[in-house]
């Protein structure tokens, strides 16, 4: 159990480095490098070799590994796990401060996705994301990350005496009832400055070069391994960060073979992926060609490279909740520390059919994992992932899986420890194949 706790440990450290889905591909491009990849960028011209590893990124949020493999490509085609960078959070707005009767300074924000609202209360809060500044070239503006890693904010609750329902369950307005607080307001600080004066000196810029900026709020408190036995990860945003970890680390430490090893990193898949960084885009289908048209080869050769390949798309899975077993399917029930979870859908919300859980499952039993699977209640609309809209631009075989988890979208999301050493054990044994 202890090589589990550290790599789950490895997993939150992974997590707390990556607020934004900016940071958790400058994070992984990091770990990458330290392991021998190659930054290389969509705007060069391409010279790939056997066996080289390298990554390139789109927008700073997007990013894809991958090892070139020793075969040829038409034969031996591509083994692609998929995950995606983003998380439910607010988005801080422009001109976002609001001054509440000259005395608080709050921040208007929107809402990024989906989150369970009411556990972003009460809770201090952090900033981070992507600072545009001003350059040379208009068309190039610099860009630089940002993570004001204090608890500068809070979204305080009304209390139970000005709120009597609430125990009886009271609808949260996302343009009222969400905004964090920020600060008293104070003589010293301009007006309209409170914010940007803070990001100009994290920066060491001055305010006038902040053109714009994509911020969003995070936890403030990292991560940690709870429960009487260490065997739960309780952290905000392991959908689907474990999974972009999990896949970095297996692409990482797996030597090439005879396939090529991809792993993709998508962004905005809370937002139903359709950007440019997005699953909805040709982003991937781009790349796997022109890693394709860099051994020489054509576009023949990528059609057929495609039918050689598989995909896993890799994103958290509901496990069964132990105060409301019988939200899960009857028969197929999920538990935490059981191993992944494979997910099925009969009008195809997943990509998952019998031929591609085949080999997943076997992937798994070579690896020693066990292996579980996941079906809505028949009366139940559940969600989607990037597995099927990505196979509408790439037409491979695809399964979709994830570690089971519980209160998914919650600011504070719950999985199992030995779940994560599972689910990259059998991510290592399908970029072995
Ligand atoms: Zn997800």
């Amino acid at each position: 159990m202890n090589s589990e706790i550290e790599f789950a440990q490895n997993l939150i450290d992974f997590i707390y480095d990556s607020p934004t889905a900016f940071h958790a591909v400058a994070r992984a491009k990091e770990d990458l490098t330290k392991e021998g990849f190659m930054e290389i960028a969509e705007e060069e011209k391409w010279s790939l070799k056997k066996g080289g590893k390298y990554f390139v990124s789109k927008n700073d949020s997007a990013l894809t590994a991958f090892v070139v493999g020793m075969g040829e490509i038409e034969e031996n085609g591509f083994k692609i796990i998929g995950a995606h960078t983003d998380s439910p959070s607010f988005r801080i707005k422009p001109a976002p401060e609001m001054v509440v009767d000259n005395a608080y300074v709050k921040l208007n924000t929107e809402v990024y996705g989906g989150p369970i609202l009411n556990t972003w209360m009460d809770r201090p809060l952090a900033l981070a994301g992507r600072v545009t500044l001003r350059s040379e070239n208009l068309l190039y503006p610099e860009t630089r990350l940002v993570n004001i890693n204090k608890p500068i904010m809070i979204i305080p609750n009304l209390a139970i005496h000005m709120n009597r329902d609430i125990n009886t369950g009271i609808e949260l307005n996302k343009q009222k009832d969400t905004l964090p607080l920020l600060a008293m307001v104070s003589e010293e600080l301009e007006k309209d400055k409170y914010l940007l004066s803070t990001i100009a000196s994290e920066l060491s810029v001055e305010c006038k070069q902040i053109i714009d900026f994509d911020l969003f709020l995070y936890e403030y408190e990292k991560g940690s391994i709870i429960g009487l036995n260490n065997e739960f990860i309780s952290s905000s945003r392991l959908d689907d960060l474990a999974m972009v970890h999990a896949g970095i680390r297996a692409l990482a430490s797996t030597a090439p073979v005879q396939a090529t090893n991809v792993m993709v990193c998508f962004d905005n898949e809370e937002v139903g992926s359709s950007t440019k960084q997005g699953a909805d885009s040709n982003m991937l289908a781009d790349i796997l060609e022109r890693i394709t048209i860099s051994q020489e080869k054509n576009r023949e050769d990528f059609l057929r490279a495609l039918s050689k390949s598989f995909m896993i798309s890799a994103d958290n899975a509901h496990a069964v909740h132990p105060n409301s077993p019988e939200k899960n399917d009857p028969t197929n029930k999920p538990y935490i520390n059981k191993g992944p979870v494979i997910k099925i859908n009969a009008n195809q919300s997943y990509t998952t059919d019998s031929n591609s859980d085949a080999v997943y499952e076997l992937v798994c039993e070579k690896a020693g994992v066990p292996v579980q699977k996941f079906v809505n209640r028949s009366d139940a609309k559940g969600g989607s992932t990037i597995g099927p809209i990505s196979s509408t631009h790439l037409n491979i075989r695809s399964v979709d899986m994830g570690s089971p988890t519980l209160a998914m979208h919650s600011i504070r999301e719950l999985g199992g420890v030995i779940d994560h050493t599972y689910v990259t054990k059998s991510f290592q044994e399908f970029y072995k194949i």
